[in-house]
């Protein structure tokens, strides 16, 4: 098989400076041993780093048995501000490709992919058209979670396909084949989603939330979004912001409220305390669940989420007195 040295610009490099950041890693702290390495290396195939868990199980259904993926966090970690350690590099050195969300999700991605080495990286967001986060400091930025919606999940696929079909030219037709039916399975996700949605009554269709992280969700079936920070890596609350919130909720007589499984709902609790509204559950967003959890893939994460936002929001009861 060959790497191409230089892409379709689809894949680009960082810088080749790997052994270097181990080496200097390695004065100070004790890097593990190499066993992981020559146990994949040994396996054969090309290897697969996504920057988390969504990626990762997306890029699977794409690579089919071809290709070894994998993922940089593991399930439940913060993703927009992880710390990567001098044993991610060393895996990331080790990769034959690393797939990263883009729009600004992985603040850790540039000096990850530079300290990686000269490993080829791949952009899934790259010809989707963003949406602007409104608030705050961070008014104006793409909003990074764009795989919340299937429709634009589908342009992921598409450059998966792309880029692995550069990584691995023989593999073409395969990841073709795979990245249609996917899409297909996405396309009817889509469907499902929205006619499970369609029920909650008007007034009851503002999703609350801790990240402002459904905005493409909402955008594709209709709710609106409040939320107590724009993205998890500020996940610090204002006063101002969650007394606005907790006016809000009050307001419109919100039945439920609801986190996201990386980060504390203690803040979202009080709020549905103050507001007299309730604590509808936490979605998984930025991580899958385990194997054996709710949301061990993306279609079962929407599938879990669409199901807590359905029971919240269409409850009758309303506001406590
Ligand atoms: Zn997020």
């Amino acid at each position: 098989m060959i790497i191409p040295r230089k892409g379709t610009g689809l894949l680009k490099r960082g810088f080749p400076a790997a052994l270097i950041w181990i080496g200097l890693l390695c004065i100070t702290t004790s890097c593990g041993s190499t066993s992981r390495l020559s146990s994949s290396a040994s396996d054969g195939r090309p290897k697969v780093l996504t920057t988390f868990t969504i990626l990762a199980d997306m890029a699977r259904n794409v690579a089919g048995d071809r290709l070894q993926v994998a993922s940089i966090t593991k399930p439940g970690a913060e993703i927009h501000g992880y710390e990567f350690t001098p044993s991610d590099i060393e895996r990331a050195s080790g990769a034959d490709l690393i797939v990263e969300n883009g729009l600004g999700l992985e603040l850790w991605a540039r000096r990850f992919t530079e300290a990686a080495g000269d490993v080829p990286t791949v952009t899934l967001t790259e010809g989707v058209e963003p949406l602007l986060i409104e608030e705050d400091a961070y008014a104006g930025k793409p909003n990074p979670h764009a795989w919340m919606s299937p429709q634009a999940a589908q342009l992921y696929v598409d450059r998966l396909v792309e880029a692995f079909s550069e990584l691995d030219p023989e593999g073409a037709s395969q990841y073709a084949a795979n990245g249609e039916a996917y899409k297909s399975r996405l396309q009817e996700l889509d469907g499902e989603l929205r006619d499970s949605l369609r029920s909650i009554p008007p007034d009851q269709r503002l999703l609350v939330t801790c990240e402002g992280a459904f905005s493409y969700l909402a955008r594709d079936y209709d709710l609106e979004e409040a939320y107590l920070w724009p993205v998890n890596a500020e996940s610090q609350i204002s006063p101002r912001r969650m007394g606005r919130l907790i006016e809000r909720v009050k307001r419109d007589r919100v039945p439920a409220v609801f986190c996201e499984t990386t980060v504390s709902d203690k803040a979202q609790r009080e709020v549905a305390r103050a507001a007299g509204s309730r604590f509808g559950g936490s979605f998984y967003v930025d991580s899958l669940s385990d194997r054996n959890g709710p949301a061990a893939t993306l279609l079962d994460l929407q599938r879990h989420n669409v199901k807590l936002i359905k029971s919240g929001l269409s409850s009758v009861s309303g506001p406590l007195p």
